[in-house]
């Protein structure tokens, strides 16, 4: 008897808030070499909850700049600031369960509070956890600041969610090197962390694991510098009754001094390398040769 398994799915998901540098191409490229190799779908996702930063330029820009790679996806591409209400609807259903607060707290007030006590515990990605004078607010007085208007982000009760979660997590890890390996996942490293922003009614965590359940996917391959959120998406993911994709975090392309390639500090981007006259064929001969150099590993 044969047994079928569903095709993969993997998604290539950058944000568009800014132009495509050697870095995402690089993490495209494996996406799309990984989904053709394994006879699966390739699907693209534009992250743009960030509104603000968020442009349609950058957008088509993003389109343009894969196309010249010389990669295509399916259709239509998924994009974030679409389904604002799909990630409302995930987490009020934590918020019912108890499982969110809402926060006040202005990010000086958090810097404040932590001020001087230079062994206070950060997060992964190096902010301070925080401190918590929120989550011990009266029920009165959340309705009381709520009812006036007063702007709230909302944190998970990271104590409440572990104990709700139950299981130990973990993920399953393709990345650094071919062999699998079980990673335990530490969400507690992330403390309460921000699901829904003051400004934006989401976060990158919330909207990141609905949309790779709701698109089916079952590999999210991406970059080593999300390896840590993992530990949160697996989290979120338990909490909500999603699936757990396979996850491959891949090594993050660098420049000359070492530094990670990077929107913010400027990486050169695809559409500067087409003007200087780099082919598309050359860009891709430079990739594959660091894809190969990545899983020999
Ligand atoms: N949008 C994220 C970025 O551009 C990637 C998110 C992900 O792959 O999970 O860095």
């Amino acid at each position: 008897m044969t047994r079928s398994f569903p095709n993969p799915v993997f998604r290539f998901a950058p944000s568009s808030n800014g132009y495509l540098h050697l870095g995402h191409a690089y993490s495209a490229l494996m996406n799309f070499d990984m989904a053709r190799a394994s006879g699966g779908r390739l699907l693209l996702r534009i992250e743009d909850i960030d509104i603000e930063r968020c442009r349609p330029e950058f957008e088509q820009a993003i389109y343009e700049d894969l196309r010249w790679l010389g990669l295509s996806w399916e259709e239509p591409v998924r994009r974030q600031s679409e389904h604002f209400s799909d990630y409302a609807v995930a987490l009020d259903r934590l918020t019912e369960r108890r499982l969110t607060y809402p926060c006040f707290c202005t990010r000086g007030e958090i810097i404040t509070a932590v001020a001087g006590k230079s062994d206070w515990p950060r997060d992964p990605d190096g902010s301070p956890l925080y401190p918590g004078a929120c989550k011990h607010l009266s029920k009165e007085e959340r309705r009381r600041r709520l009812a006036a208007g007063q702007p709230a982000a909302r944190r998970i009760d990271m104590d409440a969610a572990l104990a709700a979660a139950k299981l130990q997590l973990g993920w399953r890890e393709f990345g650094a090197g071919a062999q699998m390996r079980d990673v335990a996942a530490e969400p507690a490293r992330w403390g309460d962390a921000v699901l829904s922003r003051k400004d934006v009614q989401t976060s990158y965590h919330i909207a990141v694991v609905v949309d790779d359940a709701l698109q089916g996917v079952t590999d999210v391959v991406r970059g080593e510098d999300l390896f840590m959120a993992t530990s949160l998406h697996r989290l979120l993911q338990a909490l909500l009754d999603l699936p757990a994709p396979s996850y491959h975090h891949h090594m993050l392309l660098r420049d000359a001094s070492g530094q990670k390639l990077s929107k913010s500090l400027r990486a050169k981007s695809l559409r500067a390398l087409r003007q200087e006259g780099v082919s598309s064929a050359a860009a891709r001969e430079s990739l594959t040769r660091n894809l190969t150099l990545a899983t020999a590993r």
